[in-house]
C-alpha cells in the first residue's frame, strides 16, 4: 500500500469521502488520490516521493508557480508581525488601491475569505442596490457552493452529475432564473418576462468549470446590454479569470465593463481569499455605509494580505508574464488542436490564453448540454495515462487546465509528447 493510499484509508473514517473539497476525491477517475506534500514552481511532490507536472495550479491561484521565493518571503514577514488582529491594516489599504488600478470597471472592494463568499455577498448587494429578487445564473457555470447559486452548477457538481444540491430549500432557488450559456434568444426572452425583477445577471465571462467554454462573439455584450436596459446588475463572476487573462481580467480581455465582479483563487496567491467589488454607488450600499450585512472575522487577514499583494503586485509589474502564458497556452491547447487533427480523433479543444480543455466529444462545445456530450470514461483512461506518467490533469472532464509563469517550453512538449504516445498506442 502507497502511503497516499494508507492516508486516504484512513481519511475516509474521519472526512466525509476523505476530502475536504469533493473532486479531490477522484471518485470520477475511480482512484486512490495522491496527497501532495510540497510543491515547487510547476511541480508537485507526494507523499511517496512521486513527482508530477501540475495543471491545476490549486485550481487557479499559483499563476506564478507553486512556493514563489517573493510571495512566500512576503508571508513570512507578515507573519512574524502576528496572524491576525481584527482590526483595520494598511495592507487592506494597498490591496484595494491595487485591485482598483488593475480593474478598471472597480472603483471600490470589500475583502471576502472564498469565491463562495465574495459571489454571495455581490448578489445580496445587487438585490439590496435594486430592491428586486431576481438572479440569472447560467447552466453549468460554478459560483460557489451557496444556496441561490447552487442550481444546474459546473465543478464539482457536474462531475458528480447531480444538477442540484439535496440541503437546498426551494425557497432558496426559487428566485434564480436558468438561462444556457451563450444562447442569445433565451436570455433575451427572460428579460422580456421578467426585466423588471431582474436584480442582478450572473456569469463566468469564460465559463471554466464545464471544462472551458468561450462566450460566443457579441454574447457578453448582449448581456451588457441587457442589464442597462433593464437597470439590472452584470456580475462577472472572475474567480478563474481574473488576473489571469490579464491584468484587468475578462473584462479587459473582452473590453466589456460589468457593474460588479467577483474575484477568488489568484488573488490570495494560494491563501484562502476572495472579494467583490465594482461601481462605487453599488458598493456603497454595504455595511456599515449602508443597509446590506456583510461581515467577516477574518476577512483582509494580514497574511493572506500579504501574499494576495506579493502576487498581485508583481502581475501588475510583469506584463512578460501574461506574454508567456498566451505562448505557452497556444503551444499547448494548439498543440492538442493538432494532435487530434492529425490522428483524426474527434474531440474539441477549447481555449484563451493559459485555460483550456481537451473534451472528448465529437460536438462542438459551446454550453452545458454539448460540455456533457463528453465521453467520461474516455477521459478517464487519458487521465490515468497521464498520471502514470507524472502529468497531473484534474480529475475530472469538466474542469480547466491551468498554465502557470513556472511551466516550461520543455514541460508543454513533454505533455504533448505524452498524449500523443497515449492516443497512437490506443
Ligand atoms: C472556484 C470558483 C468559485 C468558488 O470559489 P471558492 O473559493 O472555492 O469558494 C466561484 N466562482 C468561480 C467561477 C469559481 O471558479
Amino acid at each position: 500500500m502507497t502511503r497516499s493510499e494508507e492516508l486516504f484509508s484512513k481519511a475516509v473514517t474521519k472526512i466525509p469521502g476523505g476530502v475536504n473539497s469533493p473532486v479531490r476525491a477522484f471518485g470520477s477517475v475511480g482512484m486512490t488520490p495522491r496527497f501532495i506534500a510540497s510543491a515547487k514552481g510547476a511541480y508537485l511532490t507526494d507523499v511517496d516521493g512521486n513527482t508530477y507536472l501540475d495543471y491545476i495550479g490549486s485550481w487557479g491561484p499559483m499563476i506564478l508557480g507553486h512556493a514563489h521565493p517573493m510571495v512566500l518571503e512576503q508571508v513570512e514577514e507578515a507573519c512574524k508581525k502576528g496572524l491576525s488582529f481584527g482590526a483595520a491594516t494598511e495592507a487592506e489599504v494597498c490591496m484595494a488601491e491595487l485591485i482598483c488600478k488593475m480593474v478598471s470597471s472597480v472603483e471600490m472592494v470589500r475583502m471576502v475569505n472564498s469565491g463562495t463568499e465574495a459571489v454571495m455577498s455581490a448578489i445580496r448587494a445587487a438585490r439590496g442596490y435594486t430592491g428586486r429578487n431576481k438572479i440569472v445564473k447560467f447552466e453549468g457555470c460554478y459560483h460557489g457552493h451557496s444556496d441561490a447559486m447552487l442550481v444546474k452548477a459546473g465543478s464539482g457538481v457536474m462531475t458528480a452529475g447531480v444538477p442540484d444540491s439535496a440541503g437546498v430549500p426551494k425557497g432558496c432557488t426559487e428566485d434564480t432564473l436558468l438561462c444556457a450559456y451563450n444562447d442569445m434568444e433565451a436570455i433575451e426572452k427572460l428579460f422580456i418576462e421578467y426585466g423588471e425583477e431582474i436584480a442582478a445577471v450572473i456569469v463566468e465571462p469564460v465559463g471554466a468549470n464545464m471544462g472551458v467554454v468561450l462566450p460566443k462573439f457579441g454574447f457578453l455584450e448582449r448581456l451588457r446590454a441587457l442589464c442597462t436596459e433593464y437597470k439590472s446588475v452584470l456580475v462577472f463572476d472572475e474567480v478563474i479569470t481574473g488576473f489571469r487573462l490579464g491584468k484587468g481580467g475578462a473584462q479587459e480581455y473582452y473590453g466589456i465593463e460589468a457593474d460588479l465582479v467577483t474575484y477568488g483563487k489568484i488573488i490570495g496567491g494560494g491563501m484562502p481569499v476572495g472579494a467583490y467589488g465594482g461601481k462605487k454607488e453599488i458598493m456603497e450600499v454595504v455595511a456599515p455605509v449602508g443597509s446590506v450585512y456583510q461581515a467577516g472575522t477574518l476577512s483582509g487577514n494580514p497574511v493572506a494580505m500579504a501574499a494576495g499583494l506579493a502576487q498581485l503586485s508583481y502581475l501588475d509589474t510583469h506584463p512578460e508574464v501574461y506574454t508567456k502564458l498566451q505562448s505557452l497556452g497556444r503551444m499547448l491547447y494548439g498543440g492538442l488542436e493538432a494532435l487530434c487533427e492529425e490522428l483524426a480523433l474527434p474531440y474539441q479543444v477549447n481555449y484563451v490564453g493559459s485555460l483550456g480543455c481537451l473534451f472528448f466529444t465529437s460536438s462542438p462545445v459551446k454550453d452545458y448540454t454539448s460540455a456533457k456530450t463528453s465521453d467520461t470514461k474516455a477521459f478517464t483512461e487519458y487521465f490515468r495515462h497521464m498520471l502514470t506518467h507524472g502529468i497531473y490533469l484534474a480529475p475530472s472532464q469538466f474542469e480547466a487546465m491551468f498554465l502557470s509563469a513556472a511551466h516550461t517550453e520543455e514541460d508543454v512538449q513533454r505533455t504533448l509528447a505524452c498524449a500523443r504516445e497515449y492516443f497512437t498506442e490506443k
